[in-house]
């Protein structure tokens, strides 16, 4: 019989248990799918009673309130965020980041965005809030000094990412989340990079936690969705501003994530071994100007990251010595590695990136479940041709 996630469970043990104390899940390993836009009543009278919103949220209503697979992946996504009241589902990595931001900010509000954050953040927070009288202002997250002077001229709330997607530099999170707190401001972080298991960004002064779903969690690079944590006001906030958003996810999705989760723990510390493997390997080699991976000895966060972070994933990046066109025959000559967007996946992805600042080409691989070997033999004939 399946119990509540015990805290002094290990990470494995605690992502296999994670919300499957529900009565659904008594009787089946997984929940069952619970396809149903009409939940039924057996009388006016408790239709009447019936409420939305009562506390946890996990009560039939309405199709857009969820079920009882969607109560499942809610429980476990809660059950593995240190500190967390609940959880909220999204359509995707971005309607999470967007839910989010429409929860904590009003006309007149300033935003403050570090300059590292996902691209898409950037563009909805310059087109849509700024048109809703949002004021956006960007900030170096390494400059702490800079960042004061921006929240004592006031902000509503900060939104942090790291390390960054495409630049892969460590925030200290505690430090800012303090500097901002003191001044009243809602954090907020993308922990999209380690996850809930590799940083309990909660613990770390964040008031909100936002993960796409899409990458670590569901892992098979087949399904696409988001999720806000966070304690109990916020995640009530959340939950509502979501609700009137109209987000649904649906139960197939949710039960997707939920298989994802079981390995997670799993995948992310093979990947992570295996990354830092082909990171180690590719600073070693004289085609490359520059490797930025946190999680190697040497990189400008690892000391942070060694501090604040309990596990890393495959995602880094690295420079190339050559010229752009180089850099992409370099990337279309990798055999084990495919070309896309996303990443955290069972597969290996490599993606060509030109961060701002990057003085040199870069690739960005996402290092999946191969065999490490297989790996770094790609990387070493796709050299060659760049060579020959
Ligand atoms: C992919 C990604 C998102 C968005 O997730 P989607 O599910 O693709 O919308 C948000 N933040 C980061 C850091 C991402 O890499």
């Amino acid at each position: 019989m399946t119990g509540p996630v015990a805290d002094t469970c290990g990470p494995v043990t605690r992502a296999v248990t994670a919300g499957r104390a529900g009565e659904w899940a008594q009787r089946t390993v997984n929940p069952p799918l619970w396809r149903a836009s009409t939940h039924l009543f057996p009388d006016c009278a408790s239709l009447r009673a019936a409420r939305p919103d009562d506390a946890d949220g996990h009560r039939f209503f309405y199709g857009r309130q969820g079920g009882p697979t969607h109560w499942a992946l809610e429980t476990a996504l809660t059950e593995l965020e240190p500190g967390a009241a609940g959880a909220v589902l999204y359509p995707s990595g971005l309607a999470a980041v967007t839910g989010a931001l429409l929860t904590v900010l009003h006309p007149g509000d300033t935003l403050l965005l570090t300059r590292n954050v996902y691209g898409p953040t950037r563009a909805f927070a310059a087109d849509v809030l700024a048109q809703f009288g949002v004021r956006v202002r960007t900030f170096d997250p390494l400059d702490h000094a800079a960042f004061s002077r921006l929240c004592r001229e006031g902000a509503a709330a900060i939104m942090l990412e790291s390390p960054g997607s495409l630049t892969f530099e460590v925030t200290d999170v505690p430090a800012l989340a303090a500097i901002a707190r003191a001044q009243g401001a809602a954090v907020l972080i993308d922990n999209t990079w380690a996850t809930s298991l590799g940083f309990p960004a909660l613990t770390r002064g964040c008031d909100i936690a936002v993960t796409a779903l899409t990458k670590h969690a569901g892992g098979h690079s087949d399904v696409l969705m988001g999720a806000c944590t966070a304690g109990p006001e916020w995640h009530e906030r959340l939950r509502h501003m979501a609700r009137l958003l109209g987000h649904v996810v649906s139960p197939d999705d949710a039960a997707l994530v939920l298989r994802g989760l079981r390995t997670l723990p799993l995948r992310l510390a093979r990947q992570q071994d295996s990354a830092v493997r082909v990171a180690g390997w590719l600073s070693g080699r004289s085609e490359v100007a520059e490797v930025r991976c946190p999680l190697l000895p040497g990189d400008p966060g690892h000391a942070l990251w060694r501090r604040d972070f309990a596990g890393g994933c495959g995602l880094f990046a690295f420079a190339l010595r050559g010229t752009s066109r180089e850099r992409d025959s370099f990337v279309d000559a990798l055999r084990r590695f495919g070309i896309g967007y996303s990443w955290g996946g069972f597969e290996s992805l490599a993606l060509p990136i030109d961060p701002p600042g990057a003085a040199a080409p870069m690739v960005r691989l996402s290092v999946g479940l191969e065999d490490t070997d297989d790996l770094l033999a790609d990387l070493d004939q796709a050299f060659s041709r760049l060579r020959a």
